[in-house]
């Protein structure tokens, strides 16, 4: 058993994606270390992992690497870690070829993190170029526009800003097509340790009844007037600015968000636009063939998650042609955060089927 060929495979999965696969809820990310209550023991100052050792340690239960960790949990023997981890034993394979098949996949691991790596920083250079840019806007584009939306505010978000005549290209594959020029929305986009990563942009109209731009392709298809740039993934527009508040409400978009905001439904909250479902989800567990499970897949470190302050997060349900995804993402989103945040209440509120906050609003300025 100890020459199994599955052994390097085992051996070779870093120990935080094992935490994820055994689902061990409240781990937090402490420095170096991960640490939340012992998944066996339940002793809650006793139990981490780290990942740099690619070991854990419980003070109680004792320690060891990944395999070991699944020994524990799932109170099982080696072989069944093994099995857990890489499957039942397959045909066997001598051990260069063993050796060769996990240094052949960490070599297209690494060099795909650093091509994606290299994407990102140059995505996330050109994104701090549009907002400096966006710094010299007059923000009359933004207040006419969520004006326009019936969000009437005092005093803009500090994370938004305008460009009078912004260029929109289109990505064909490798090619980028200059295909309109028009005043423009800047949202900062902030990663959780308050850097800014992407940069979310609407092309305004003043003269579209929705007061975004109608904004045609070459061949005819209207194109999707918002667009993001840079590296969004995790970040979240802070559409409040100074820490008043322990409530974080959150919303996909801007406006839906802003509407909950102006409408003051929780007085005094935190208020953050998600940027989509997929950011807020993060990604999911698949469970007994069921893709929409509303389970949190915890290896995903790149997905939202809420600061520590965060006592309640309310995500607002939009109105949505699938309902049931929709639903399974926010759960997913919830569920993750409650896991990295002990203690942590969370809701969704929906304002009504088929609607989204932003309807109600408008119906009710446009009786007023
Ligand atoms: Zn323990």
């Amino acid at each position: 058993m100890r020459d199994d060929p599955r052994l390097d495979e085992a051996k070779a999965i870093p120990i935080e994606n094992i935490a994820g696969m055994l689902d061990i809820p409240g781990l937090k990310r402490a420095g170096n270390e991960v640490t939340g209550p012992c998944p066996v023991c339940g002793g809650v100052d006793r139990f981490s992992i780290s990942p740099r050792k690619n070991l854990f340690n419980c003070r109680q239960c004792g320690g060891g690497d990944g395999i070991k960790l699944v020994e524990l949990v799932q109170g099982c023997d080696f072989r069944a870690a093994l099995a857990f981890l890489c499957g039942e034993a397959a045909a066997p394979v001598s051990p260069e070829e063993q050796r060769r098949r996990v240094r052949r996949a960490e070599e297209a691991r690494q060099k795909s993190e650093e091509e994606a790596r290299r994407y990102r920083e140059k995505a996330i250079h050109a994104a701090k170029k549009i907002w400096a840019e966006a710094a010299g806007g007059t923000l009359n584009h933004v207040l006419h526009y969520l004006d326009r939306r019936a969000i009437r505010i005092d005093g803009l978000p500090l994370c938004l800003r305008d460009i009078d005549r912004h260029k929109y290209y289109q990505i064909n594959g490798r090619e980028a097509v200059h295909v309109h020029t028009g005043p423009c929305m800047v949202a900062a986009i902030q990663r959780p340790d308050g850097r800014l990563s992407a940069v979310h942009q609407t092309w305004l109209d003043p003269a579209q009844p929705n007061g975004k731009a109608r904004i045609v392709a070459a061949d005819g298809r209207v194109l999707d007037a918002k667009k993001v740039r840079g590296s969004k993934k995790g970040g979240a527009i802070r559409l409040t600015g100074a820490l008043k508040s322990d409530v974080l409400v959150m919303g996909e978009g801007i406006e839906t968000t802003l509407s909950a905001m102006v409408a003051d439904t929780y007085p005094g909250a935190m208020y953050w636009a998600g940027i989509d479902l997929g950011n807020m989800s993060g990604r999911m567990r698949p469970v007994d063939g069921r893709r929409w499970s509303g389970l949190p897949d915890m290896t995903d470190k790149e997905a939202f998650y809420p600061p520590p302050w965060v006592k309640r997060l309310i995500f607002i349900q939009d109105g949505d042609s699938n309902p049931t995804m929709t639903r399974a993402k926010l759960e997913s989103g919830l569920r993750r955060a409650m896991a990295l945040n002990a203690g942590l209440v969370a809701q969704i509120v929906h304002p009504g089927k088929g609607v989204d906050l932003n309807d109600i609003l408008m119906g009710v300025a446009d009786a007023g």
